[in-house]
C-alpha cells in the first residue's frame, strides 16, 4: 500500500522513513513538496493513503482525480479542510489526530492574551527599533480578577480554563455539551453565549469550525461584548465574521484582538489566489478586511502557529503513523465521522 505525504520538512520525512512499523505494515512512502488540492495534483496519483496538513484541501474535484485513494490521515485535530460528505460517498476513510496539542494551544492562547494585556509587542518593538526606554502608552492591565469567557470547553478550552485559574481569573464558559463535572472541579460557570459575551473582559474561542459555528461571533452579537473587551481566536478564522470585528475595533467597542487564525488565511498567504478570486466580491471583501486586521495597531495576528511546538509536532507525527498502520492493518483508528 502506497502512502503519499505532503509538505513535510526534511526532518519530518527522515523520521517517517525511519519508522520500521510502517514498512512492516507493508506501507511504501512517497513525499511531495506541494500541498494536495484540486490545483496541485501530484505527478503520480496511484497512492491509496494521503497524509496532509490543513493547508491541503480535499474536495470532489480533487478526489475524482485520485482513483486509488482510500484513506486520508490529516496531521491535525480540525478536519474542516476535508469534504467529509464527498469522502463518505467515495468510501474514503478519514482519520485525524485528536488531542495532540491541547496544552500547546492553551499556552499559546495565553501568549496572545499577555501580548495584549501587557503590550509586549509594543514594549519590545520600542526598545529594539527606537531604543526608547520610556513607558508612554505601555500601561497594561492585570489578568487577576478579570473575567475570561471560554467558548468551547473541549480539550483545548479545558486547559485554557486551568491556566486562567492559575492567574486568578474568573471564568465563564459556554458549550453545546456542558461538562458539569469539569465546571465543579475547575470552579467555573456555564452560561449562554449571549451572557458570556456580556460578562467577559476577554473572550477566547475554542470551538471546531462547523456549519453551526460559522460566524459564531458576528455583526449582531459582537456588540453584546463588553465595551473595551478583547477577543482571542486560536480556533478557525471562519468562526469570526471578519468585517464585524474590523467594525467593532474601529468603533473602539473591542479594545483589541489576538488572532492566530484568519478567515481567508489561504488567500491572504497567497497573492496569486487573491488575484484569481478577485471577482468574487464577498471573498474579496473578507480578504481586504483581513488585511485591515493585520495592519490594525490593537490586533496581534500570527500565522496559524498555535500548534507549532517541538513536542506537539512529534505527537502529530507519531499518531499519524499509528493511524496509517491501523488503516493498513484493516482496523482504522481516530476515524472522523
Ligand atoms: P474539542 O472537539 O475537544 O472541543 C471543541 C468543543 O467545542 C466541544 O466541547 C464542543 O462541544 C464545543 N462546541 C461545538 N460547537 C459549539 C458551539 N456552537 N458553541 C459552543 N461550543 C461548541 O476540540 P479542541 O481539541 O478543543 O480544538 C478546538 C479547535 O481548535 C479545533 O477544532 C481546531 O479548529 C482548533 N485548533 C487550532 C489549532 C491552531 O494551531 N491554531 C491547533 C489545534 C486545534
Amino acid at each position: 500500500m502506497k502512502a503519499a505525504f505532503f509538505v513535510l520538512t526534511q526532518q519530518q520525512r527522515d523520521y517517517i522513513m525511519a519508522q520500521k512499523s510502517l514498512r512492516n505494515a507493508g506501507v511504501t512512502l512517497v513525499f511531495y513538496d506541494e500541498v494536495l488540492d484540486a490545483d496541485h495534483i501530484p505527478p503520480e496519483v496511484d497512492f491509496e493513503i494521503a497524509s496532509i496538513f490543513i493547508d491541503s484541501s480535499i474536495d470532489e474535484k480533487l478526489v475524482s482525480k485520485l482513483p486509488n485513494l482510500k484513506f486520508i490521515a490529516t496531521q491535525s485535530t480540525g478536519y474542516d479542510h476535508i469534504d467529509l460528505d464527498v469522502c463518505k460517498r467515495r468510501g474514503i476513510i478519514v482519520s485525524s489526530v485528536p488531542s495532540y496539542g491541547e496544552r500547546t494551544v492553551a499556552e499559546y492562547t495565553f501568549a496572545l492574551i499577555l501580548m495584549l494585556s501587557r503590550k509586549m509587542y509594543d514594549a519590545y518593538h520600542r526598545i529594539r527599533e527606537k531604543r526608547q526606554f520610556n513607558l508612554r502608552e505601555l500601561q497594561g492591565f492585570d489578568l487577576y480578577g478579570k473575567t475570561l469567557g471560554v467558548v468551547g470547553t473541549g480539550s483545548i478550552g479545558k486547559h485554557v480554563i486551568r491556566i486562567a485559574k492559575g492567574f486568578g481569573m474568573n471564568v465563564v464558559a459556554c458549550d453545546v455539551y456542558p461538562n458539569e463535572a469539569m465546571s465543579k472541579e475547575l470552579e467555573f460557570k456555564y452560561c449562554s453565549l449571549e451572557e458570556l459575551l456580556e460578562q467577559s473582559d476577554i473572550v477566547t474561542l475554542h470551538v471546531p469550525y462547523l456549519k453551526s459555528t460559522h460566524h459564531l461571533i458576528n455583526k449582531e452579537n459582537i456588540y453584546q461584548m463588553k465595551r473595551g473587551a478583547y477577543l482571542i481566536n486560536t480556533s478557525r478564522g471562519q468562526v469570526v465574521e471578519t468585517e464585524a470585528l474590523v467594525r467593532a475595533l474601529k468603533d473602539e467597542h473591542i479594545a483589541g484582538a489576538g488572532l492566530d487564525v484568519l478567515e481567508e488565511e489561504g488567500a491572504l498567504k497567497d497573492d496569486l489566489e487573491f488575484l484569481r478570486d478577485a471577482l468574487k466580491a464577498e471573498r474579496l471583501r473578507t480578504v481586504l478586511a483581513g488585511h485591515a486586521l493585520i495592519d490594525h495597531p490593537r490586533v496581534i495576528v500570527t500565522p496559524h502557529n498555535a500548534f507549532n511546538t517541538k513536542e506537539a509536532l512529534q505527537r502529530i507525527l507519531d499518531v499519524t503513523v499509528q493511524n496509517i498502520i491501523a488503516f493498513a492493518s484493516g482496523k482504522p483508528i481516530n476515524v472522523v465521522k
